[in-house]
């Protein structure tokens, strides 16, 4: 899937870019830069997910707890709306 590499190739690239630009950061402080450095405009879909893909793989899951979504589910499920909508 041409699509899928694309968003994620470009998301690697720009979180690689800011892990070598702050040697000394910390995970938490990474996860602030990289989410400056979002490449996509606005933070939904298709393009946002594999950008949070992405960013998991890099740096690790997020530290804070994940509050539940409303529907349940314990994973973000492509398709559901209250997945899609969770930050
Ligand atoms: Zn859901």
């Amino acid at each position: 899937m041409n699509s899928l590499s694309h968003w994620r190739v470009t998301a690697r690239k720009v979180i690689d870019r800011v892990v070598r630009q702050n040697p000394g950061a910390t995970a938490g402080e990474l996860r602030k830069l990289v989410s400056k450095a979002y490449p996509f405009g606005e933070r939904k879909h298709w393009p946002y997910k594999q950008w949070l893909r992405e960013v998991n793989e890099r740096l690790g899951p997020p530290s804070t707890t994940v509050r539940p979504p409303a529907c349940g589910h314990r994973k973000p499920t492509f398709g559901c709306r209250a997945c899609i909508q969770r930050k």
